[in-house]
């Protein structure tokens, strides 16, 4: 909970601090010393990432997913009374600790769902990079929102941009959030082009640097497919009111368009500075995050359908919001598996579609999913699609 009464300073726990929004928060909180404080920095794997962060940031606690590395990282920052972790649990454990105001969820895939929670149930305020946690379970956590007094503050562009554009609006008077897409990299390409591109095409993303994993989605824009569905649950909309359109610039980050019939943007250029400053400072404006844009930049906007054919990826946000249950926990879990796989060499990009929808065939629906269903799901579909890919060939 964040009260400016009570202290000046927002302590911050960056989930995935080593990564493209973890870095990237990092340099916001380290220009305001004076408004933010990085209590604890938490990482997948990369230690010796994570050790160099936290020599400059200094954190009362760093925090390792993998226990492999916690000897090293104990070593090394136990000397600096930097306390340390390891581990799935200790992770998800930190964000309740009395120093941490607001948690950025910034660790990819299913690993941001339990972490949330815990937030939740802890009534930590969110910074919300990771998606996956909206798509996996969605319903459950706007369900539990409801009973805390946490507010989720969305650091995706296109959601900070919705969210900008409903500051000062009856959320009633909403006819239809407009979703932009920068089409990846394949935008102009093939069908038969597609199904062959190699990793090193598919992570060439032409407007945004980020992870990997995202930077896939991009490309097979699953991406987008999961931003419907984020959206669907951060705006609490009718899922038919929600639509993408491919906008290949970047400059128009999304639209909301009212009953009235006038429709509100937010532009910027693409840079996560701008929406990550803006999750932390609880939806107010910092000073200096990014360059302007220039009149140039803005004379030429264009927009395109998408093409569900050579993008098929895209429909399953429909077929996840329809169906609903764990619809789209088995999407997220087998595109996990698919894109590890595709960036392994292992599968074709042609095959992340096809491990997605054949996962669904083969794992069970569930209507109205707990929390146990979600675990159960994930494991589950990860399984089946695992075995399922080692049929395909490359
Ligand atoms: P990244 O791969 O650059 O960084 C991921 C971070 O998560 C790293 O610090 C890694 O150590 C950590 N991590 C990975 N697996 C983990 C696990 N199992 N447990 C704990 N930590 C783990 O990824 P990114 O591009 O920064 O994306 C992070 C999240 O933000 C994703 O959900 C992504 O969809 C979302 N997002 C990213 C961008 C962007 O511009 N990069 C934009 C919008 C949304
Ligand atoms: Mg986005």
């Amino acid at each position: 909970m964040h009260d400016d009464t009570d202290h000046q300073i927002s302590r911050i726990a960056v989930l995935g601090a080593t990564g493209s929004i973890g870095t990237q928060t990092l340099d916001i909180i380290a220009r305001r010393p004076d408004r933010y404080r990085a209590s604890v920095l938490a990482a997948g794997s990369r230690v010796d990432a994570l050790i160099e962060l936290c020599r400059r940031h200094r954190p009362a606690l760093a925090v390792i997913a993998d226990t492999t590395q916690y000897q090293r990282l104990r070593q090394e920052l136990e000397p600096l009374g930097i306390a340390t972790a390891a581990g799935p649990e200790a992770l998800a454990d930190a964000v309740e600790r009395p120093d941490v105001d607001m948690v950025v969820t910034a660790t990819v895939g299913y690993s941001g769902l339990v972490p949330t929670i815990r937030a939740i149930n802890a009534g930590k305020d969110i910074a919300l990079a990771n998606k996956e946690t909206l798509v996996v379970a969605g319903e459950y956590i706007t369900r539990l929102l409801r009973n805390s007094p946490s507010r989720i503050i969305p650091v995706d562009s296109e959601h900070s941009a919705i969210y900008q554009c409903l500051q000062g609006e009856d959320p009633d008077t909403v006819s239809r959030l407009i979703i932009t897409a920068s089409g990846g990299p394949f935008r102009s390409w093939s069908a038969d082009r597609i199904a062959t591109a190699t990793a090193a095409d598919a992570l060439r993303h032409p407007n945004w640097s980020m992870g990997a994993k995202i930077t896939i989605d991009s490309a097979t824009m699953l991406n987008k497919a999961f931003e419907i569905i984020e959206a669907r649950w951060l705006f609490d909309i009718d899922p038919q009111r929600i639509t993408a359109v491919v906008h290949p610039q970047s400059v128009i980050h999304s639209m909301v368009e009212y009953v009235d019939g006038a429709i509100k943007a937010q532009l910027g250029v693409p840079d996560m500075r701008l929406p990550i400053a803006y999750a932390l400072g609880y939806a107010s404006r910092a000073t200096n995050v990014s360059a302007g844009l220039t009149m140039a930049q803005m004379a030429q906007l264009t927009f395109e359908e998408p093409d569900t054919e050579r993008f098929p990826c895209i429909t399953l946000a429909r077929k996840a919001l329809a169906e609903g249950g764990n619809t789209a926990c088995i999407i997220n879990a087998a595109n996990e598996i698919a894109v590890a796989a595709f960036l392994r060499g292992d599968i074709a990009f042609g095959h992340i579609y096809r491990a997605i929808t054949d996962t669904l065939a083969r794992v069970p629906f569930i209507a109205a999913p707990g929390f146990d269903d979600y675990v159960a799901t994930n494991s589950e579909a990860r399984a089946v699609a695992a075995d399922i890919i080692t049929h395909y060939k490359a």
